[in-house]
């Protein structure tokens, strides 16, 4: 319990009504999109990095937990007062600061929501490439503390490959900045990449500075249709040995296109067992090169159907899958549980292989979408929580799952973090003596272990 004193203290810091905590705001920011409920003891919502600082010095002196929190569309549970606490909420810090067109940079406040980024830089025919399909809400705060990737990630990478610097707060109230504006530094340890992905354990972020690259001039866009998944998975592989790098490649298998006709999200052939949706972009010239070479792979391999659209509302046509997938699949049972396991591309196939193998053994509904071209697959569990043998069924799944993606040389996220999803995992893919040094790294930003204490580790 926070006393009255002190929640007059953080109210003359942020202002009167920035200071929440009636019992409708709390139960808005019990949750997040990993849906389990934590009641945090307020919400906070600053305005500037000095009420930051302000608002951490008094949480160190006090030992008051600090969540900070952006949308809250993470899908690991890590912006939830787990261990009690106060949320702090971005959306009053959501300006764009600068776009320098010649520097290829821009810089934003954490709170600003990344399809508006996306918009804003297009405007000087430039692009910020990390995409999350959560894009229309997250923000770039969100994306920074857990590195997010997105469809384009196969070609692009994900946000540590696009940021150049940052301001943060420290647990204790000093604010440091990393990094700047230059495109290449090497100076000192790289504090930039270490707090980004950092899960909002190690310092609040305050301004991000990020890379940007030019827009591509073009795109052409092709779906695949195959009645082999397997042949599906080994298509992905051919085409990233072959060296054309596509901008996407994603996966959907059987059981999640099934939801989708019967979501009436779009129709497939009745032996459709996965679809392939690819996409490269760059100059035009090199495109109509590129989209006959994807095409012969995809027949060589057994491709039953191979479309390719030829104008922007036929490419837009060919992702109507894909973006109702998400929304399909949420309607089917209670809830869906979105795995992350990523393993290296050559090992697709014998993975999804063990999904289809855990979904059986455990009497579980799992589909899969994959961002395949870079090995990271989304498994769906439709499930309900409430059913617990069931979820004991899962948890089992999951355990078998994140064993083998880690056997096959994976890893147990490849974009949607650890939090409180997947902590007791950790040990799977890091030695003691690894996490040791990850326990130090905290110690020494958050001695009194006052930031998000909940998430991982
Ligand atoms: C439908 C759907 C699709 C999704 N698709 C993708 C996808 O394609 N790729 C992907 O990577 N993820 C995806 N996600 C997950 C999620 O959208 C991303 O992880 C996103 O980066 C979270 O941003 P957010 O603003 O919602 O942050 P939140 O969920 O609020 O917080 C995420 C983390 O960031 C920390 N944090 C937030 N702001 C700050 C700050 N200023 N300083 C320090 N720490 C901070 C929080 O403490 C927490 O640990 C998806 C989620 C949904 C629901």
């Amino acid at each position: 319990m926070i006393s009255t004193s002190i929640k007059q203290e953080l109210r003359s810091i942020v202002g009167e009504e920035w200071f929440l905590e009636t019992p409708e705001d709390l139960a808005t920011y019990s949750y997040d999109a990993f849906l389990q409920e934590y009641t945090p003891d307020g919400v906070v919502i600053p305005e500037t990095a000095d009420q930051i600082s302000r608002v951490m010095q008094i949480a160190n002196r006090e030992r008051i937990n600090i969540i900070p929190r952006g949308a809250g569309t993470n899908i690991c549970g890590s912006s939830v007062a787990r261990k009690g606490g106060i949320i702090m909420a971005f959306h009053r810090m959501n300006r764009i600061l600068e776009i320098d067109p010649e520097s290829m940079c821009a810089v934003v406040q954490p709170g600003v929501v990344n399809a508006d980024l996306q918009k804003e830089v297009e405007k000087y025919r430039l692009m910020y490439p990390p995409d999350p399909a959560s894009m229309f809400v997250c923000t770039l705060g969100g994306n920074v503390a857990l590195n997010a990737g997105g469809p384009r990630g196969v070609k692009y990478g994900v946000t540590r490959d696009y940021l150049l610097g940052l301001d943060v707060v420290l647990p204790n109230g000093v604010i440091i900045r990393t990094g700047g504006k230059t495109l290449k530094n090497v100076s000192g340890y790289d504090l930039t990449r270490l707090i980004c992905g950092s899960e909002g354990t190690l310092g609040i972020i305050t301004e991000i500075t990020v890379r940007l690259v030019p827009l591509p001039s073009a795109k052409a866009t092709l779906q695949a249709v195959f009645s082999d998944v397997d042949d599906a998975a080994k298509t992905v592989s051919s085409i990233i040995a072959s060296g054309i790098v596509p901008a996407t490649l994603e996966l959907i298998d059987r059981v999640v296109l099934n939801v989708i006709r019967d979501y009436g999200g779009a129709e497939f052939s009745p032996e459709a067992e996965a679809l392939l949706l690819i996409e490269v972009d760059g100059q035009s010239s090199a495109l109509e090169a590129q989209g006959k070479s994807i095409e012969k792979f995809c027949k060589e391999r057994g491709a039953i159907q191979v479309d390719r659209a030829t104008s922007a509302e036929e490419a837009e046509k060919l992702w109507q899958a894909r973006r109702t997938a998400f929304g399909a699949v949420a309607s089917l049972r209670p809830n869906c549980i979105v795995e992350d396991a990523t393993v290296p591309v050559k090992r697709l196939p014998e993975m999804i292989r063990k999904i289809v193998e855990l979904a059986d053994k455990y009497a579980l509904k799992i589909g899969v979408l994959a961002h395949a071209g870079d090995g990271n697959l989304h498994p769906l569990i439709m499930t309900d929580l409430q059913d617990k043998k069931e979820i004991g069924r899962v948890d089992k799944a999951l355990d078998d799952m994140y064993e083998a993606a880690i056997s096959m040389g994976g890893t147990l996220s490849g974009e949607h973090g650890i939090g409180i999803a997947k902590d007791r995992f950790i040990s799977k893919e890091f030695s003691p003596s690894a996490i040791e040094i990850m326990r130090g790294i905290k110690r020494v930003f958050d001695p009194n272990n006052i930031l998000n204490p909940g998430s991982f580790l």
